[in-house]
């Protein structure tokens, strides 16, 4: 008989987090669909899509997985997103240094008006705005919100494209090491490591004891 692990609410809440373009939305689409689809707008939206994954042992972890609708272009996701998260996947694109940086923003709550100004990709006016505030202390609220235990994974993603490797694993594994974080390079393209992120994950989630 299989046991199902999961919280209370009937799934582990995991959210994606990471800059636009980094491949969050195919990641997700090639764990739960086993599909790569290079030019669809894959998007989730508010809700999330639920998928359990087979461990070894012969128990089961569910997940309910939230990926954003493209909010993360525009600096503010609301605190429902990450309210209750048990997983934090922050994922950057290894042919792009933009994104790693982008990547430690979501991890640390170090944005400075310097960092904000360099931060392309959000409007100006927008970087002075109210929301702005909000998604400047979105790591702070990420502690408050989440479980005190929060698993969280850095994502390398675009493994396929080694010729145009920009950061070097290495780089990765000492920043993910630092913060408590554990690293995996995936390429939702080729398929390669998608499943062992999130095997990973599900053996790093608090089991009952029974
Ligand atoms: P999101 O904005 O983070 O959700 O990124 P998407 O999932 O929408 O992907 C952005 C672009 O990157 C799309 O054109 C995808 O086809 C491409 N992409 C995503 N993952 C990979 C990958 O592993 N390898 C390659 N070569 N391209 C990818
Ligand atoms: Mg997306």
């Amino acid at each position: 008989k299989v046991k199902v692990f999961s919280d209370a609410n009937g799934g582990f809440k995991l959210v994606l987090l990471g800059d636009s373009g980094v491949g969050k939305s195919c990641i997700v689409l090639r764990f739960v669909r086993g599909q790569f689809d290079p030019t669809s707008k894959v998007t989730v939206g508010a809700s999330f899509l639920s998928q359990t994954i087979a461990l070894q042992d012969s128990t089961t972890v569910k997940f309910e997985i939230w990926d954003t609708a493209g909010q993360e272009r525009y600096a503010a996701l609301a605190p429902l997103y990450y309210r209750g998260a048990a997983v934090a996947v922050v994922v950057y694109d290894l042919t792009s240094p933009e994104s790693f940086t982008k990547a430690q923003y979501w991890v640390k709550n170090e944005l400075n008006g310097v960092v904000l100004s360099e931060y392309t990709g959000i409007p100006e006016s927008i970087i002075f705005n109210a929301d702005w505030g909000e998604y400047r202390t979105w790591s702070k609220e990420l502690q408050k919100h989440g479980s005190p235990d929060i698993v969280m994974a850095l994502v390398g993603n675009k493994a396929d494209l080694l010729d145009r490797r920009e950061i070097p694993a290495e780089e990765g594994i000492e920043y993910a090491e630092k913060n408590g974080m554990f690293y995996i390079e995936t390429s939702a393209k080729t398929a390669d490591n998608i499943n062992q992120l999130f095997e990973e994950i599900a053996k790093r989630l608090p089991r009952p004891e029974s």
